[in-house]
């Protein structure tokens, strides 16, 4: 362990002048080599979203480093360790969301935050993983790790609910902490008293907490002098070192209405980005929010309500949470005649069917292509690429058998199907611009 250990001392050494210390402290500090054999060298991280960017990021600079210091055809693995699990995050005793019917109002809100909102409570899928394992890391070590993190996508996706479990767990497990949860309404409001009242604590209230999470930054684009104020308010917590939290609907440089300064500030630290749920994990919520409650869902019924309701899981929330209530009521399973007959009437207005047809229309008019060069035998790779995401979109959507997706676009051998989808299912990881691409098209898919 010695000789990795002193090399990854010497390959740090260099790593902390090549690279931005950012990608410093959050990626190289939180990896380190594990092994060692002959000119294969190791390099583990414990973290997920440690793992996925070190390599993305990272691996030409340590490649560089390492030959300076003897290696001279270095092959860098990375891998994924879960050893070190030790650090993982103390589970909150809170519990978990959807086990009790207390309203909002009832439940002790403090600092505007909602105990129901915790990691515990909180699934992790493709469309979340790299989200909530930054947000994690937040909540071990506020100020230490990202600063500030962004967390952006579309409505009922969860960035409340995780900005929330950000705050629970930093009061849970640094009691001596302050955190102050705020929407950007909210905090347009406090700014509006405070011209009116001239009321002093104002400023106090938000440049003296330990961590300040402000939630839907977009609402506070376009007016300048909420802006100019919250721009003074970010400075001063930075410059202090202190932890900031920030949830928007898209990316701070696409936010319109942000002034180019306040833009920067919002990126420059960790911006992640919640996606729509695939299927698996659709099925996967409505299967673990009946678990919480008790109530046993049948696997067709479970598949049913996967398959129709495509939209963000608040609005999977939202039909589900009657449906179980009836369950609990009744003492009664959810089968799939019950959750069909509690869909029926509500089902044209918030769902969409969409045909494996569609996928390829929409996703060959994405890329500036012809479907029928989409399915094509064209090995050309500005028509594969398309091939390759519709037909991925077809599994992630329509939960169709690669047999059939093969069929519809026009491939002989399913089996190339299986690997195409494991390679976009892959990349989708690491490719931020490939995972915006099938967001872009799968919104188009349901408008
Ligand atoms: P957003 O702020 O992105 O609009 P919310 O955080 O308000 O979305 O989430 C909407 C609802 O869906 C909340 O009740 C939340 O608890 C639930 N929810 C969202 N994502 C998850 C998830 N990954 N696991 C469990 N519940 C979730
Ligand atoms: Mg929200």
């Amino acid at each position: 362990m010695e000789a990795e250990q002193k090399l990854w001392g010497a390959v740090k050494g260099e790593l902390e002048i090549s690279i931005s210390p950012t990608n410093f402290n959050m990626l190289i500090n939180q990896s380190e080599i594990t092994e060692l054999n002959g000119e294969e060298v190791i390099i583990s991280s414990y973290n997920v979203f440690v793992h996925k960017n070190i390599e993305l990021k990272c691996k030409s600079e340590i490649t560089k480093a390492l030959k300076h210091n003897g290696y001279q055809n270095p092959v860098v693995r990375f891998v994924m360790n879960n050893k070190k699990k030790s650090t993982e995050i103390k589970r909150s005793r809170n519990k978990a969301p959807g086990t009790t019917d207390q309203t909002d109002d009832e439940l002790k809100i403090v600092g505007g935050l909602n105990p129901r909102y915790t990691f515990d409570g909180f699934i992790i899928g493709s469309s979340n993983d790299l989200a909530y394992a930054a947000a994690e890391r937040v909540a071990q070590q506020p100020s230490k790790a990202y600063n500030p993190l962004f967390i952006y996508g579309g409505v009922g996706l969860g960035k409340t609910h995780l900005v929330q479990a950000i705050g629970n767990h930093i009061r849970e497990n640094h009691p001596k902490l302050k955190v102050i949860y705020t929407t950007a309404e909210q905090f347009t409001n406090s700014y509006v008293n405070y011209i009116r009242t001239k009321d002093q604590n104002y400023h106090k209230k938000f440049r003296e907490t330990d961590v300040l999470i402000i939630d839907d930054i977009q609402f506070i684009a376009g007016k300048e002098k909420v802006e100019e104020d919250f721009f003074n308010t970010f400075n001063s917590l930075y410059l202090k070192n202190k932890q900031i939290v920030i949830a928007g609907d898209r990316h701070p440089s696409v936010i319109a209405g942000l002034t180019d300064r306040m833009q920067s500030r919002l990126g420059m630290g960790m911006t992640i980005d919640i996606t729509l749920p695939p299927y698996e994990m659709r099925m996967a919520i409505i299967q673990k929010k009946a678990e919480v409650k008790n109530i046993t869902i049948d696997q067709d019924a479970v598949e049913f309500l996967a398959e129709q309701i495509k939209t963000n899981i608040r609005e999977l929330e939202g039909f589900l949470t009657p449906i179980l209530a009836r369950c609990e009521i009744q003492n009664i399973k959810a089968d799939l005649d019950l959750v069909k007959g509690c869909l029926t009437g509500l089902k044209s207005t918030h769902t969409k069917h969409i045909t494996a047809r569609q996928i390829i229309t929409k996703t060959a008019g994405y890329y500036g292509i012809k479907p029928e060069e989409l399915c094509s035998s064209s090995r050309v790779k500005y028509i594969i690429t398309p091939r390759h995401v519709a037909s991925y979109l077809m599994r992630t959507e329509l939960n169709e058998s690669y047999p059939n997706i093969a069929k519809a676009v026009g491939r002989k051998d399913w089996t190339t199907i299986i690997s195409s989808f494991r390679k976009i299912d892959r990349d989708i990881k690491l490719d931020i611009s490939l995972r915006n691409q099938i967001n872009e098209i799968r919104e188009k898919l349901y408008v």
